[in-house]
């Protein structure tokens, strides 16, 4: 199995490759052959003796089912799905972020959420990352400096590679801000009331003194 963005990859034997995007409430269970489905499963697929379960409770999730026999069938997925650069990839270098940055305009945080720019940032992780990289969600891009994209760089790959670590363990995905992220809570680095502000229509929580 892989992951590209926000889409998990199940290769089937390198003929055809299952693709499902979990949105909302989607996971997959394990189960054995037999065993009652769990409510709101949708799809279920025969194993060996057992049973892989997609089960969703609020249908957002999907699923693509691509022959990998036809040449170049995957790229041209990519493009369809139009996914941006792979922020785990050795490709994603903090030169080929400052390309993508180039030109762009606006506040820091719409950006991020960006598939087709950088894939796989979700909205509390974006705030967990600007948080980590001390900047401010309505941050103009055109205003950072260097080395502020240098460290929102790094924020990217650290805060998403703990979080893919920890999540595949089965362990809770810890972070700085992610703990206090809801109404109330507070700057886990200074102890000032958070501030929640929607931004490009995404509910965003920061701490106004330790995000510039
Ligand atoms: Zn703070």
């Amino acid at each position: 199995m892989g992951r590209r963005g926000k889409y998990l990859l199940i290769d089937l034997d390198g003929r055809a490759m299952l693709i499902a995007h979990l949105r909302m409430t989607g996971d997959f269970a394990v189960a054995r052959a037999g065993t009652p489905d769990p409510p709101h499963t949708r799809v279920a697929f025969r194993l060996n003796g057992r049973e892989l379960r997609f089960i969703d409770q609020r249908r957002f999730g999907h699923m693509d089912l691509i022959d990998l026999t036809r040449p170049g069938r995957m790229a041209e997925w990519v493009r369809e799905r139009r996914l941006g650069a792979e922020p785990l990839d050795p490709a994603f270098t903090s030169a080929r972020f400052r390309e993508i940055l180039t030109g762009r305009r606006g506040a820091l945080k719409p950006l991020l959420l960006r598939q087709d720019l950088v894939a796989g940032i979700g909205n509390i992780y974006a705030d967990e990352i600007l948080f980590q990289a001390r900047l401010s969600p309505l941050r103009r891009v055109t205003s950072l400096r260097p080395a502020e994209v240098r460290g929102l760089y790094r924020q990217i790959r650290t805060v998403l590679h703990r979080a893919v670590e920890r999540l595949s363990r089965g362990d809770e995905a810890v972070g700085g801000l992610l703990a206090s992220r809801e109404k109330g809570g507070i700057c886990p680095r200074c102890g000032r009331a958070l501030r929640m502000a929607s931004v490009g229509g995404r509910t965003s929580y920061y701490c106004e003194r330790c995000q510039r």
